[in-house]
């Protein structure tokens, strides 16, 4: 479905972007791998996806908090595959603390790779995805794009800041066959949230199984955890041919969380 195009993934080291980079290469698209890791394991991921699906699979080690680097990786991978058509902007961290205690670099870094880094993405792969009349931008958002949890400030101004970027460069692409979206995952376990449990307990004085029963299942209906399949299935949908006239929609996955 997918031979001959060119995916970047961001943050495909881990959770739901290696889900997603996985699901594209099954769908014979060419792959940029992105994300932080051991070098090894990443090399590992690398060949058995290139092995697998025959495709060809590239790694890059951008800091998805530097600019010139996310330049450099988008130049790169435009030089190697004469395109990225497909471009996730996945990569994500969190960090949870009231805003008096919240430290003003974590509050910098959040914005710079949750939003900050998605601007730099996508005005480097725009121009040839509108010069070949087709593209597909995927902004892994969240729930928290669309309402509000406590002690986590920058995450939701971070991830609302997307759904605004990803409706803006919507219109702008839209008569070019170009769409983009935002997906907005509930709570998915990966390194990220696991990684949250035990700075929620802290912030709210509670234990971290009460976090899980009463903070994080409690916000879904279904009480239970979405999936990085779920998420990634969605994605593939939004790159498929069927999907070209969903452009600039912010499209929750979270188990019923934002109809409450
Ligand atoms: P994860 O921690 O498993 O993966 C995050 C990925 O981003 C990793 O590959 C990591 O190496 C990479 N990354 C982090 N900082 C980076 C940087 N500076 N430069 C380059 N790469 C960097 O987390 P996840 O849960 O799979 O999250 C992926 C996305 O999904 C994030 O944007 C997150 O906000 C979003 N999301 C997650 C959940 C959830 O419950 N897990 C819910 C909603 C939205």
């Amino acid at each position: 479905m997918l031979q001959g195009k060119t995916a970047l993934v961001t943050g495909s080291t881990s959770g739901i972007g290696l889900e997603i980079a996985t699901q594209l290469a099954s769908r014979g698209a060419n792959v940029v791998l992105n994300g932080f890791g051991d070098s090894s394991a990443i090399e590992l991921v690398r060949s058995r996806l290139e092995q697998t699906y025959r495709v060809s699979v590239h790694y890059d080690a951008a800091d998805m908090s530097k600019r010139a680097e996310i330049e450099a990786m988008m130049a790169n991978a435009i030089q190697i595959y004469g395109s990225v058509d497909i471009l996730v902007n996945n990569a994500g961290i969190q960090y949870v603390a009231p805003i008096e205690e919240f430290p003003p670099e974590k509050w910098d870094a959040i914005i710079a790779i949750n939003l900050t880094a998605a601007y730099h993405t996508i005005r480097e792969a725009l121009p040839s995805m509108k010069a070949r009349g087709w593209g597909r931008i995927v902004n892994m958002a969240s729930a928290h794009a669309l309402v509000a949890s406590p002690d986590k400030s920058a995450y939701v101004a971070a991830k609302h800041g997307l759904a605004g970027l990803t409706k803006t460069v919507a219109l702008e692409a839209a008569e070019q066959g170009v769409t983009v979206n935002a997906v907005c995952p509930g709570y998915v376990q990966t390194p990220l949230v696991a990684k949250q449990i035990p700075e929620t307990a802290k912030a709210r004085g509670i234990t971290e199984q009460e976090v899980v029963r009463d903070v994080l299942l409690a916000a879904q209906p279904t009480k239970r955890f979405v999936t990085v399949e779920e998420v990634a299935a969605l994605t593939m949908f939004l790159c498929s041919p069927e999907a070209s006239s969903i452009t600039g929609a912010i499209l929750p996955v979270d188990g019923g969380w934002t109809a409450q």
